[in-house]
């Protein structure tokens, strides 16, 4: 799971932020103001972070400097449409993106997991907000920090849904793409699908892979 720093003073703000989080899977701090936010930064690893321009005792742009002094987390910055100048000092001082509040919750979660992706893009790691990483390069899937143990068909199969996230794939599909010419029962996948899922329900509730009835399996973004 990921776990995201929200770092924001006005209340109506964070209950909201917190639960939009929540239910999108992710795991949320919350920082009313700058001081409180660069103290838990210090403490804890941060997926991403969602920094609010106007913070008390410490500002958004003081908590950038210190963060980016530590390390690369994305951040993304909170601001009101009025603050274009602030917008470019901080995207100058190492933000990754922003966005103008009021914003609209689909665009950003949206923005929250291209920026956590591009992060783990760079380490070759297709990331999934369910905590699920697959290292296709070395062979290796995560949920979260702890490694499964995969046969090589179930990694394959893993692989292939979580390469293709969002898009429903057949028996035959999956079949087809493990096992090139192989035609064989498509019972296979779902025994495979059936242990990998066990796999993974040691680590966490979340469905990581979904079955879609009368057609396939699919690996939701
Ligand atoms: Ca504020």
């Amino acid at each position: 799971m990921y776990k995201i720093l929200v770092c924001e003073d006005e209340e109506n703000i964070v209950s909201f932020l917190e639960a939009e989080l929540r239910f999108e899977g992710f795991l949320v701090d919350v920082a009313g103001d700058g001081e409180k936010a660069i103290e838990l930064f210090k403490e804890n690893e941060y997926d991403l972070i969602l920094l609010d321009i106007m913070l008390p005792k410490k500002n958004g742009l003081e908590c950038l400097r210190e963060v980016r002094k530590i390390g690369g987390v994305p951040v993304i910055i909170l601001t009101a449409r009025k603050d274009v100048y602030d917008k470019v000092a901080f995207l100058n001082s190492g933000a990754d993106d922003y966005i103008t509040k009021p914003f609209e919750t689909l665009e950003l979660i949206a923005r929250i997991k291209r920026n956590i992706e591009r992060v783990s893009g760079m380490r070759g790691v297709k990331v999934n907000h369910t905590g699920l990483r697959v290292d296709s390069e070395n062979y290796r899937v995560f949920i979260g920090e702890a490694e499964l143990s995969l046969t090589k068909t179930e990694f394959e199969i893993l692989n292939y849904l979580n390469t293709n996230q969002d898009k429903v794939k057949t028996r035959d599909e999956i079949l087809n793409a493990v096992f090139g010419d192989f035609y064989g029962e498509s019972n296979v996948v779902d025994v495979n699908v059936k242990n990998i899922r066990a796999k993974i329900l040691k680590y966490t509730n979340q469905e990581v892979i979904t079955t879609v009835r009368g057609k396939g399996y699919v690996i939701r973004v």
